[in-house]
């Protein structure tokens, strides 16, 4: 199908082309014999040593100048998205400039400075120097659009397993961030290949510089500059296939991955799982979803069923605060979890539930107080002799990885371009080193006991949201937690989808995991909580077993939130 498409572009390029030197041609006077020797003319130019010679010259520039610029354009794009400000600072200037002053002069201003200060290189090094310093300023700017294309959630969702910060970037952020990027590079790559003519100022004996040189000898300007002109379109119909592979094998949601099929030559770039990319999601048949989930728990490690000091609260917040600017989240929160116990967190909307869980896997830093896992801190190390007061870890990936704290979104934030049984091998393969072998059966053992065994290839546009929520339980899972966090799972799901994910919720907790679900369902509070927790503007109103503090509140506040919630 491609093959044929792009068959057909061919074809209409090559017709065009003949038209608009056919036409103008017959009407200069000239006859049809005379046009033709002319395009034979213009092919054996085409064709001569010399230019294709100064062709290759043009290449050589681009390929070299426009890889080292992509690499500065990429550490120049991170240090614009940096939080330290100078670094912020040192790189807006630099594109400041460059992109303001003409290549032109810049090409001059290199060709003339470098051996001024003792560095002596050819025309076409001082070439490439040139493109790359100039490329790296725009290229900056389109990788910077691209992160900024992807979506925070999933930089979260990789934090929340134990990826630092370029692991995320280089595994979850680029590879969704390449669709964006693309065509803008291929932009750059012809813009480029088409300028190095300017680079015949410092002497750079490209193509066009040699196609000027012949003119200047014989006078045929329509037939040699003719001749330049269809090479430079046949280098930069290069580039564009390939930005049309690379934008294929970027593309995450294509239904079909690409093969191509041109004049016989196959080449497909990913023949794993056609079943997955044909089939529809809908029609793939799962057995029904057990009731009992319990057997999740035969998959986590004796471990995470341990804790560390059973006398100590397994997990153990004290006097917490939290403010974002001047307002102050949390406020002094006191919560104390035992092991095992399942704690359901009720509260109005902006009343700090979210920002509790995440301080408590330090996704974000606390203003005051302390947070300890397992009789462990998350990130924060106490200073000796300090009187306990603690200082933040330098590598928080590493803290929060080891800490093992899973975590559950609203909004599923599953890796877009990963498929189901990826996104639950990802973290295992890259923050723990787990063998592929075995990161993938315990990935398919734990999409299994989520009832998704047959949908392990599925990317997750592709499957509804109680599925993808199922498979992002099953990837905190993956890492095998010792806690696990649960912030609203099932608000943004259908109201059909609520028990699947619900039951699997369930099983969890009869699996004797201890977790902590912040939630509206108000019947899974009563059914599966140990404790019940409200809070409200950022402080813990009440809490006590959930027949307590739903049944029988003993605080207006609470009343009035459930109240509504159950009305
Ligand atoms: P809940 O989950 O209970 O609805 P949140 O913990 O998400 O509440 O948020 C509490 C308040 O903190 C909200 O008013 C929200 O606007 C604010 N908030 C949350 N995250 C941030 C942030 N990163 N920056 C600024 N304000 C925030
Ligand atoms: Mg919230």
């Amino acid at each position: 199908m491609n093959g044929l498409r792009i068959k057909h572009k061919i074809a209409g390029a090559i017709g065009m082309l003949a038209m608009l030197v056919w036409h103008p041609a017959r009407a200069a006077g000239l006859a049809g014999v005379e046009v033709l020797d002319g395009f034979r003319e213009l092919a054996g130019y085409v064709g001569s040593p010399f230019l294709l010679g100064g062709a290759w010259v043009a290449v050589k520039i681009t390929l070299i100048a426009m890889s080292t610029g992509l690499v500065l354009g990429l550490g120049l794009a991170l240090m614009r998205l940096s939080r330290f400000k100078s670094l912020n600072s040192v790189a807006w200037g630099y594109i400041w400039f460059v992109r303001g002053t003409p290549q032109l002069l810049q090409l001059v201003f290199i060709f003339d400075a470098l051996p001024l200060i003792g560095l002596r290189f050819d025309e076409i090094t001082t070439a490439v120097i040139g493109f790359a310093l100039n490329e790296a300023a725009f290229s900056a700017e389109l990788f910077r659009a691209g992160i900024l294309s992807v979506n925070r959630s999933q930089s979260t969702a990789a934090a929340a397993l134990g990826m630092g910060p370029l692991l995320t970037l280089r595994r979850i952020i680029l590879p969704q961030s390449m669709r964006a990027v693309i065509p803008g590079l291929a932009n750059d790559t012809i813009g480029m290949l088409k300028l190095t003519s300017i680079a015949s100022v410092i002497f750079v004996n490209e193509l066009t510089f040699r196609s000027q040189q012949i003119v200047g000898q014989n006078f045929k300007f329509f037939t040699v500059f003719g001749a330049a002109a269809v090479i430079y379109l046949l280098l930069t119909s290069g580039i564009s296939l390939v930005q049309v592979w690379l934008e294929r094998l970027f593309d995450h949601e294509r239904e079909q991955k690409i093969t191509f099929s041109w004049f016989g030559l196959r080449a497909s770039t990913r023949d794993s799982k056609p079943e997955a990319s044909v089939v529809s999601p809908a029609t793939v048949k799962e057995p029904p979803l057990a009731n009992d989930h319990t057997w999740i728990g035969t998959l986590l490690p004796i471990g995470s069923r341990t804790p560390r000091h059973s006398d100590e609260p397994f997990v153990a917040c004290k006097n917490v605060w939290k403010s974002y600017g001047k307002r102050e989240i949390l406020r002094g929160v006191d919560l104390s979890i035992a092991h095992g116990e399942v704690v359901v967190i009720l509260g109005p909307s902006g009343s700090g539930k979210s920002t509790l869980l995440k301080l408590i896997n330090h996704l974000e830093p606390l203003d005051w107080g302390t947070i300890k896992v397992d009789s462990q801190y998350v990130g924060y190390r106490e200073i000796p002799g300090g009187g306990g007061t603690v200082r933040p870890l330098h590598n928080l990936a590493r803290a929060r990885a080891e800490a093992r704290v899973g975590m559950v979104f609203q909004h599923f934030n599953l890796f877009s371009h990963l498929s189901a049984l990826d996104n639950i091998v990802e973290a295992q393969r890259q923050v723990y080193d787990v063998p592929r072998a075995e990161a993938q059966a315990l990935g398919r053992e734990l999409l299994k006991s989520v009832g998704l065994a047959a949908h392990a290839d599925f990317l997750p546009h592709r499957l509804s949201g109680g599925q993808q929520q199922r498979v992002a339980i099953a990837r905190a899972l993956a890492i095998k937690p010792k806690l696990m966090l649960f912030d609203e799972p099932t608000s943004a799901l259908d109201p059909e989808l609520v028990g699947e994910v619900l039951g699997v919720m369930r099983g969890l907790a009869d699996a004797g995991m201890t977790m902590i679900v912040v939630t509206h369902e108000i019947r899974f509070a009563r059914d599966v909580a140990d404790r019940v927790v409200f809070m409200d503007e950022g402080e813990v109103i009440e809490q006590g077993p959930p027949e307590q503090v739903i049944d029988n509140p003993t605080h207006e506040r609470t009343r009035k939130f459930l109240n509504v919630v159950i009305n």
